[in-house]
């Protein structure tokens, strides 16, 4: 393999590591699979509604988004719809090359296609939400606008993003509000467009997703198709292939399993899915499959690595409803890691705290001599030495320590009024923290 020269961008004197390379319980999880006890599984479908036919159109020219819906039902299906709100305000802008990245738009994206905006989003296709909200489909939101959250060196060097977080916020606020405004449908899940994660100033889809109160829907296995090939039938045979060899080796390969598809053109204006979705349908319930809404796979695994029927899968479901953060941001709860100080404070202080993380990151204050602004935990755990449920001698807060059992102890009757057994461990697990709070929850 050839040498490959790293571009790495200069690095500015003192700038921390970013944050996002560890691990941090959150009280947005990323959804990407969950650990389900039988075979059953979720089908997502991003950028529409789109009013366009099919392309080819072997469907008489109804919209695609019917088309799916319709190819769904046939097989007992529920999908989960991703969908923008209005692409229209994307301009000037003018068409990038076709089959590339920029195929619909060279400055920003234009759905279903480039100068039909009208033809696309849940504002132009009003009828088409409604179609899909009456066949038991889901809806989830993908940003008003489809602008990224953040600027990306890969791939869109001069793409348009949102400049800050209030712009992230404006616009995810404003399919909030059609959704809710047309359909009273309260939206709970989102994606972010581009799969782009990063907002200026040091904050992430997390930060908005918190604010709005959203999971990040994410997803385990691309159905692909969105990648041009040399023929429609080709680009059909790339969705259902790979998952037919799956199935083969091994016939649980989709449990839990989130599928990601397009509900619009690749960039060769073709729509595989079209076609390819009735394949992936019939191998899926050939297999025993069945395909729900992410929230019902939700309902029955919540969680990445822990079944929902265990004694700590229980525990943990039980705290995320009382409002407690209990999972880390990939939606695990590893219930054999040691719980720290800094996952206490935010598990049980991380929703309440959100607001006051973006306040903290502004104002570049550190909260405690060991914790910086930026720290995810920074706002949790200065709410939980404000509220005495934990200490910070000196002026530190310990984020790595194991809570020990005195500490446990005073956290516990500050915050639950009840206190535990002082027992005579040094160290507890995740999942024996849960079932300890369940368990002085129920005395
Ligand atoms: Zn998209």
């Amino acid at each position: 393999m050839p040498f490959m020269k790293k571009t790495a961008r200069p690095v500015k004197p003192g700038r921390r590591r970013k944050q996002q390379e560890a691990l941090w319980i959150s009280p947005v999880r990323r959804i990407e699979r969950v650990a389900a006890a039988g075979r059953i599984c979720a089908i997502t479908f991003e950028d529409g509604p789109c009013q366009l036919p099919a392309l080819p159109d072997r469907f008489r020219g109804k919209p695609l988004t019917l088309v799916l819906a319709e190819t769904l039902e046939r097989y007992g299906a529920k999908g989960t719809f991703i969908v923008v709100g209005d692409t229209s305000e994307n301009y000037p802008d003018h068409p990038g090359r076709a089959g590339s990245f920029a195929w619909n738009g060279a400055g920003w994206d234009h759905f279903p296609d480039f100068g039909r905006d009208s033809q696309g989003g849940a504002v132009h296709c009003p009828e088409l939400i409604s179609r899909l909200l009456a066949g038991g489909h889901e809806i989830a939101s993908h940003g008003y606008a489809h602008i990224p959250f953040g600027w990306t060196p890969v791939l869109y060097g001069v793409r348009h993003c949102q400049p800050d977080l209030e712009s992230v916020m404006t616009d995810l606020r404003r399919l909030h509000k059609v959704m809710e405004d047309g359909w009273r449908y309260p939206l709970r899940l989102s994606r972010p467009p581009r799969g782009v994660d990063s907002i200026k100033e040091g904050f992430s889809s997390y930060d908005a997703y918190a604010l709005m109160g959203y999971q990040y829907l994410a997803s385990g296995f691309d159905g692909a198709g969105r990648i041009p090939m040399g023929s429609y039938e080709a680009e059909v045979g790339a969705v259902w292939q790979p998952m037919e060899r799956l199935l083969l080796e091994d016939p649980d390969a989709f449990r839990g399993q989130i599928i990601l598809m397009k509900d619009g053109c690749n960039m060769a204006r073709r729509t595989p899915v079209a076609d390819g979705l009735e394949r992936q349908l019939r191998l899926l319930s050939d297999h025993g499959y069945r395909v729900v809404t992410v929230s019902e796979l939700l309902e029955q695994a919540p969680f990445r690595d822990v079944p929902a029927d265990s004694g700590h899968g229980r525990a943990a479901r039980r705290l995320l409803g009382l409002g407690w953060c209990a999972a880390f941001q990939d939606n695990t709860l590893r219930p054999e890691a040691v719980l720290r100080r800094g996952e206490l404070a935010m598990m049980a202080f991380g929703w309440e705290t959100v607001r006051r993380r973006v306040e903290l990151v502004r104002s570049g204050r550190a909260p405690f001599r060991d914790m910086g602004p930026r720290d995810p935990y920074a706002a949790a755990a200065a709410l939980a030495v404000e509220t005495g449920a934990m200490a910070a001698p000196g002026g530190r807060f310990r984020p790595d320590a194991p809570v020990t059992p005195v500490e446990l102890a005073q956290f516990c009757s500050t915050r639950l009024g009840r206190t535990p057994p002082l027992g005579g461990w040094e160290k507890i697990s995740h999942g024996e923290f849960f079932l300890l709070i369940v368990g002085l929850l129920d005395e």
